[in-house]
């Protein structure tokens, strides 16, 4: 049988991004070794922080080249600089150069890791290259300054087909949020693309929540949602929250999809007060690795990925810092990968 081949981009990133980077690699390494079916062609690149003092960018040209010859991207975090004239965050560059228009945040509750309920199985889907991000800000006079909330028709229909899409795949259920009310405008035009799109998935219900309500409602009951779609802002400000819901940055992953590349990385930043300490959680890049596998149709080793996940959590034996365990990041790759040998 041929061996199908993926090129992939790795970014390690700076801070914790090489070591939990390092833990999703081997955990990549062992699933392909079980399946022999694939082959992961990983190479690796720089980009961040460190880049920033040799290149005068977080993202140099040879990288951005690297990145256009492989087909996706697993990127570690990356530490972002925030003065006025500091390069704009790596993932941002990346979002804006391969039109990465959908953001995808899974929630689901897991084995030994505390949850607001026990049974939450959620999707966020935000919007990635409008809104607010629009970077379209300025000065109108001393001490007043305007940014631009920017949504377009093709933009909005362009995210909730995707996320109808993801819905019909899952409980069939989407929920999509605005501030409508006040916002008529430009969560006017996100709402009718919504609605103009539902017409052609009969078979997903539909709900709508402002932003305020969604926010509240995610506490008091997650396990009512399926998939949620919504704009940049608020799709980032839910999405953290309802990370938290299920355990927190150390499981959390996102999936930057657009229509030729892809790109996947954990939630988290570069927790630089733990760098080369071998001590967070990489799970959340395992996962990311995980999304990695979907995405390219490799759905039973990412399957074999998610399950020895959760076996390893529900024995509870091999667990870092942040879910109770004294385990090194690299023990709990480890005895991921080995589950994977396993199955
Ligand atoms: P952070 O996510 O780096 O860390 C916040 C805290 O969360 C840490 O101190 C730690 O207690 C915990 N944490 C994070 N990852 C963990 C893991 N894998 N396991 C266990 N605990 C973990 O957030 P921050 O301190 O606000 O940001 C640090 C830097 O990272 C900033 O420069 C920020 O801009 C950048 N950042 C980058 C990305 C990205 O590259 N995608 C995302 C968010 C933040």
């Amino acid at each position: 049988m041929l061996m199908q081949r993926y090129r992939v981009a790795v970014l390690p990133g700076d801070g914790i991004g090489p070591e939990v980077v390092d833990g999703a690699v081997r955990v990549l390494q062992a699933v392909e070794d079980a399946a022999g079916t694939y082959k992961l062609e990983l190479t690796y690149g720089e980009a961040g922080y460190n880049c920033i003092s040799k290149y005068g960018t977080n993202l140099p040209p040879h990288t951005i080249d690297l990145l256009k010859a492989t087909r996706a991207c697993l990127k570690g975090p990356m530490t972002t600089p925030e003065e006025l004239g500091a390069p704009p965050s790596a993932a941002l560059q990346m979002r804006k150069m391969f039109d990465l228009y959908a953001n995808m945040r899974p929630c689901f509750s897991l084995p030994n890791v505390p949850s607001l309920k026990p049974n939450i199985d959620m999707i966020i889907v935000r919007e990635n290259t409008e809104d607010l991000y629009s970077g379209i800000e300025f000065e109108l006079g001393t001490g007043i300054a305007v940014a631009m909330r920017v949504v377009t028709r093709r933009a909005s229909e362009r995210i909730a087909r995707f996320a109808f899409r993801l819905a019909a795949k899952r409980k069939k259920h989407l929920t999509y949020v605005h501030k409508g009310n006040i916002l008529r405008q430009t969560d006017g035009i996100f709402k009718q693309a919504v609605l103009d799109v539902a017409t052609e998935f009969p078979e997903v219900r539909v709900d709508d929540l402002h932003i305020d309500a969604a926010a509240m409602q995610l506490i008091k009951q997650p396990e009512s949602f399926d998939v949620i779609v919504t704009t940049n802002l608020f799709g980032d400000i839910l999405s953290d929250e309802a990370a938290q819901t299920v355990g927190g940055l150390g499981v959390a992953s996102g999936a930057n999809i657009g229509e030729k590349y892809a790109m996947f990385e954990p939630v988290h930043g570069s927790a630089p007060k733990y760098a080369g300490q071998n001590k967070v959680n990489p799970i959340a890049t395992v996962f990311a690795g995980k999304m990695l596998l979907d995405y390219f149709g490799e759905t039973e080793s990412a399957q074999a990925v998610e399950r020895s996940v959760f076996e390893v959590l529900r024995e509870g034996k091999v667990l870092t810092y942040d879910l109770g365990g004294k385990a090194k990041t690299s023990e709990v790759a480890e005895a991921i990968a080995t589950k994977v040998h396993k199955a």
